[in-house]
């Protein structure tokens, strides 16, 4: 087993372009659960992050949160000026695993590991964020919501990496994100939701109800025009336009499907002022 480690980001880049089948390794919470074929089908070459310092550092610009690539969850629940601005990303790191998958798991990670049910996702992808892709040839931002490309498939190239997630600052009349799954710690979600409204401008995003976390746009277009819903199976024929659950050892399909209408419909109606 070859194991390269960078010690900043140039090197790091480096190694990417000349190694593209080493896997880079961040938190491991997600690799390390399956190591051994990994080590096995794969190269066999690992590209640890972990001692880059440029990864490591969040930082703030006038206009957005920068998450470094090596935030991890923990980094986001004790620092508070991010859980004041940003308080969605709060609220889901602390629904992650439980605290040791919080103190080594990073949002970058989470991005890249491409999990349907992933819970950064959907509240990154909520506030609008926009990842910082990286090779030696220079850097990209591609918008978080038009990363996936189907299931376990994304906009980044062999010779990439994820060298940060900006998150613009904003103000929001309404955010919400919600976890429903066995328990309330160590579980895999059944189904998930974010939301996030300004100047009637919605994001409404779901997790583990299709290929990858999703953009519900038929939602988010008829709260924006203000369309009359007044029971949670007002919302099920847009719903069905934008998500595609399915049956698995978690849940139904039909249960999914139920539960995010649900969600949606009673956090808008108990907890949303302009929701009508
Ligand atoms: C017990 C347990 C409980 C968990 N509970 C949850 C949960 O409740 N919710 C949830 O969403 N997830 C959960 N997970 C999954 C996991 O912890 C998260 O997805 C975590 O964010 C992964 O981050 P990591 O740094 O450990 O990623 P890693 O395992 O290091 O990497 C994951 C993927 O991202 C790639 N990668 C990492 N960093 C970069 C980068 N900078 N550039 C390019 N590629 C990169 C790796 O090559 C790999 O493909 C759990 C895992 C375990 C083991």
């Amino acid at each position: 087993m070859t194991v390269f480690l960078p010690r900043d980001l140039d090197e790091a880049l480096d190694l990417r372009a000349e190694h593209p089948d080493a896997t880079p390794i961040a938190g491991g919470t997600d690799l390390g659960v399956h190591w051994r074929q990994q080590t096995i089908a794969g190269s066999g070459a690992w590209l640890d992050l972990t001692g880059v310092p440029e990864l490591r550092a969040s930082s703030w610009t006038d206009d957005e949160l920068v998450l470094g690539a090596g935030a991890t969850y923990w980094d986001v629940i004790r620092d508070r000026e991010i859980a004041e601005q940003f308080p969605l990303l709060a609220r889901a790191a602390r629904q992650v695993g439980a605290v040791q998958i919080q103190a080594r798991g990073t949002w970058a990670g989470n991005v890249v590991n491409a999990s349907p049910a992933a819970d950064g996702v959907p509240v990154l992808m909520a506030y609008d964020a926009v990842l910082e892709l990286s090779s030696r040839d220079g850097s990209c931002l591609v918008p978080l919501s038009d990363f996936y490309l189907g299931y376990k498939r994304m906009r980044l190239d062999p010779d990439q990496l994820l060298t940060g997630i900006r998150i613009p600052r904003r103000t929001y009349e309404f955010e919400w994100f919600e976890k429903v799954g066995s328990r309330s710690a160590q579980a895999i979600t059944k189904v998930g939701v974010a939301v996030t409204c300004r100047a009637a401008q919605w994001r409404v995003v779901a997790n583990s109800v299709a290929p990858t976390v999703c953009r519900c746009r038929a939602v988010e277009s008829l709260l924006a025009d203000g369309l009359p819903v007044s029971c949670p199976s007002d919302l099920a024929p847009a719903l069905a336009a934008d998500v595609s659950p399915i049956d698995d050892i978690r849940s139904t399909a039909r249960y999914r499907a139920e539960v995010l209408a649900r969600l949606l419909y009673w956090a808008l109606r108990d907890e949303c002022p302009s929701f009508t």
